[in-house]
């Protein structure tokens, strides 16, 4: 068996489901960028600063506070140029952390301010991550990333963003998501949105159950008919524990389930959980305390991702190693949770267990030392 050092948590296979193009910009390209676009707004000027800082802002414990950052990347990702470069370096550092699959979103309507229409902003990030696969084949690396498109729920275009979702979906859009500030804008204000992906059979997932509770979970899935949930930690508000009950324990008998949280998991409802960020946005107030091992003993369908990279200075390997950490998992933990993860991908069911048969059982089977 191979030991759960940081070295080898790198080699494990890896699927990413949740993680924000805008969020996984390299600190020495947001500067390059700025001064290419002439974009003055940033506040520090070299790439190691500028890191520190886009972590420090994130980690203020406020959702709000931390979508702030993202002023700054979505400025210098205004141009196809910049597009495609932040997409196929997106790809390669994915690959370099031996991602295997990943579902990549961000908000097309965040980046027509230089005048791109919907349409070129989503070729040209289709055109990154092809160039990035390509590069990542060069290296050794297979990895696939297919996309999501994200309308923002402040907004009021997400009906023309589902729409875009369906256009492009043979050509690497595989679904469609709401994100932003959950306060006040409630996804059934997004209703046709839902509705026209539904009834065109296309997936989506929704950010949810963040930095709200149980309402916005609810909504998600009773009114907008969900395929999975962007973070959904807050299912846990349903849960009640037996008193004094340690949050890292092997098994939770005794739990009781209300109707949400019993609904998610019946369903196989897939938890987009990103265990760091939800302590930096405060949706959980430390890793102690997140709910990740809870969810994961109950057999929620529970997965493993990132949301932003830059934000939160982390990559796969690093979420793993905090949760081995906290919870004391092994590979065979790692592996159930990324068969969860490709389990849940938007794309046909064929191509999924391509990957978990061809590329994440045999990883694994040598992490385990069986392979
Ligand atoms: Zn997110």
């Amino acid at each position: 068996m191979t030991t759960l050092d940081p070295a080898h948590l790198t080699l494990a296979p890896k699927v990413l489901l949740h993680d924000h193009l805008d969020g996984g910009l390299r600190p020495a390209t947001v500067l390059e960028l700025a001064h290419e676009v002439g974009y003055d707004g940033l506040p520090v000027d070299d790439a190691a600063g500028l890191g520190r800082w886009f972590r420090e802002a994130a980690d203020s414990g406020s959702l709000e506070r931390y979508l702030e950052t993202f002023t700054h990347t979505v400025a210098v990702m205004q141009t196809v140029d910049a597009l495609e470069r932040v997409a196929r370096e997106c790809v390669e550092d994915l690959a370099d952390d031996n991602v295997v699959y990943a579902e990549v979103r961000y908000a097309p309507e965040q980046h027509l301010e230089a005048g791109l229409t919907l349409d070129e902003v989503v070729e040209a990030v289709l055109r990154g991550f092809a160039d990035g696969e390509r590069i990542a084949a060069d290296r050794g690396k297979t990895i696939i990333v297919r996309c999501l498109v994200t309308a923002m729920r402040h907004a009021a275009r997400s009906r023309e963003i589902a729409e875009l979702a369906v256009r492009y979906r043979d050509r690497g859009v595989v679904g469609f998501d709401i994100a932003g500030a959950e306060a006040g804008h409630p996804p059934t204000r997004h209703l046709d949105a839902f509705e026209y992906m539904r009834a065109n059979c296309a997936p989506f997932t929704i950010h949810a159950g963040e930095a709200f509770g149980l309402p916005s979970i609810h909504e998600a899935i009773g009114f907008c008919g969900t395929d999975r949930l962007g973070h959904g930690v807050r299912v846990f508000d349903d849960i009640e524990l037996p008193d004094g009950v340690d949050l890292a324990a092997h098994s939770f008998t005794g739990a009781k389930l209300g109707l949400i949280a019993n609904i998610v998991r019946d369903k196989r409802i897939p938890l987009e959980l990103c265990p760091s960020s939800n302590v930096q946005t405060g949706a959980v107030t430390s890793l102690a305390e997140h709910p990740f091992n809870v969810l994961a003993r109950l057999r929620f369908r529970v997965t493993v991702n990132t949301d932003n990279r830059l934000m939160g200075d982390t990559t796969m390997s690093k979420e793993f190693g905090l949760l081995a950490d906290q919870f004391g998992y092994g590979w065979a933990d790692f592996e159930r949770f990324t068969v969860n993860a490709m389990k849940s991908a938007f794309i046909h069911f064929d191509e999924r267990l391509a990957v978990i048969d061809d590329v994440i059982k045999p990883g694994y089977a040598v992490l385990l030392g069986s392979g």
